[in-house]
């Protein structure tokens, strides 16, 4: 298809709504130097709901899906409302237009204008694009917000993506994700020895390490996969939509986790369909994203919260690693970094910018909200 079809105008009706996010701000990383604004090139826009704009934008969840599906159709629907109805998101959910994993390059090449999705999906095109989406014992959400907006994570992420033609912003954040559903209890390091789960990731990798079989299987499969013994655990995210894959019903042990602390989703373009936007309707993505940045970090936490109590009901068994599985995770975790980075001079610079901002983290997190959380 012409790409040059994507942006185009055409008729529309729609309301104008008042805004009233009060949100972490993607555009704080903007660096207003390179923006259009400063060039002499900016293009403006009369907000007129006779002249539309479309953006094709593709995601790599379901129609409707809990949180991350319904998060972009809010946000499709909140830049259709503040502008005026002259800018329109359009939206393919998962394999309508292009199949779920097939985002990244439809965005790269310009089949589609943006996606949202998840940056660790990306780790073969670059070890370092997993590092995005956040690390094993790493970040939680507040943390990796603060150091993708505010210390130096964006302009790594947007340099690295730039060589793809594509430019990100954040798209929401799971938070703190569960350690996973197990069969057996796990009661020392052994009994990890051998076990089949369904981890993908950066903990995948970590878990191999300690002795564990990662296995990849597709959503519709691990369920299945778990009842008849096939695999012996799986993670998903956490409660809210855990409870709706029913692994509770053969898979009883439910393990807090570290191997996801604050995954990060990400509203991605497609450079060159970026940069045809107008000036105004740039800002309202900008503002519109930031929204659902913050309100889908919400939404998992309102919603876990509920679930868990749900979860309760159903004799499930709440359970935490041994020491030795912890211990063994994050040896195993300072491992898969070192060979990571001796490879890749990508994921070398972006671990250690991580490192830096997560040591000072930590140190601030520890004497004040740990402290917090453990007395309140
Ligand atoms: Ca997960």
């Amino acid at each position: 298809m012409n790409r040059r079809t994507f942006l185009t105008a055409a008729t529309a009706t729609s309301v104008g709504l008042a805004f009233n996010g009060c949100n972490e701000n993607n555009r704080k990383a903007i660096d207003y130097s390179k923006h259009p604004k400063n060039s002499g090139e900016t293009k403006h826009v009369n907000i007129n709901r006779n002249r539309k704009t479309v953006i094709k934008l593709a995601t790599s969840w379901p129609a409707h899906f809990p949180i991350m599906g319904t998060g972009v159709e809010n946000f499709a629907q909140r830049v259709k409302d503040i502008s005026g109805g002259s800018l329109e998101i359009k939206l393919y959910p998962k394999n309508t237009l292009v199949p779920a994993l097939a985002v990244f390059d439809a965005a790269s090449s310009g089949q589609i204008d943006a996606f949202h999705s998840g940056p660790y999906y990306w780790k073969g095109k670059n070890s370092a694009f997993s590092l995005y989406s956040g690390i094993p014992f790493g970040f939680t959400a507040e943390e990796v917000n603060s150091w993708m907006l505010f210390g130096g994570g964006m302009e790594l992420w947007r340099e690295q993506y730039a060589k793809y033609n594509l430019h990100p912003f954040l798209g929401g954040n799971t938070n703190i994700q569960m350690g996973g559903w197990f069969r057996k209890p796990i009661n020392s390091l052994s009994d990890m020895q051998g076990l089949k789960m369904r981890i993908p990731g950066l903990g995948g990798e970590v878990f191999a390490k300690m002795g564990v079989n990662p296995v990849l299987l597709p959503a519709g499969e691990i369920y299945t996969s778990l009842e008849r013994g096939v695999i012996d655990a799986t993670e998903w995210v956490g409660p809210a939509l855990d409870i709706k894959m029913g692994f509770y019903k053969v898979a009883p042990y439910y393990y807090s986790g570290w191997h996801e602390p604050g995954s990060v989703l990400e509203l991605t373009f497609n450079k060159h369909s970026w940069s045809k936007l107008a000036f105004e309707h740039q800002a309202m993505i900008e503002v519109a994203s930031s929204e659902m940045n913050a309100n889908m970090s919400c939404e998992f936490h309102a919603k876990n919260i509920l679930a868990l109590q749900e979860l309760k009901k159903l004799n499930v068994t709440l359970a935490q690693f041994p020491k030795d599985v912890t211990d063994a995770g994050k040896k195993a975790l300072g491992e898969v970094i070192d060979e990571l980075s001796s490879k890749n001079e990508d994921f070398q610079r972006v671990y250690s910018s991580i490192s830096k901002h997560l040591q000072l983290s930590k140190a601030w997190s520890d004497v004040s909200l740990g402290y917090f959380l453990n007395i309140r």
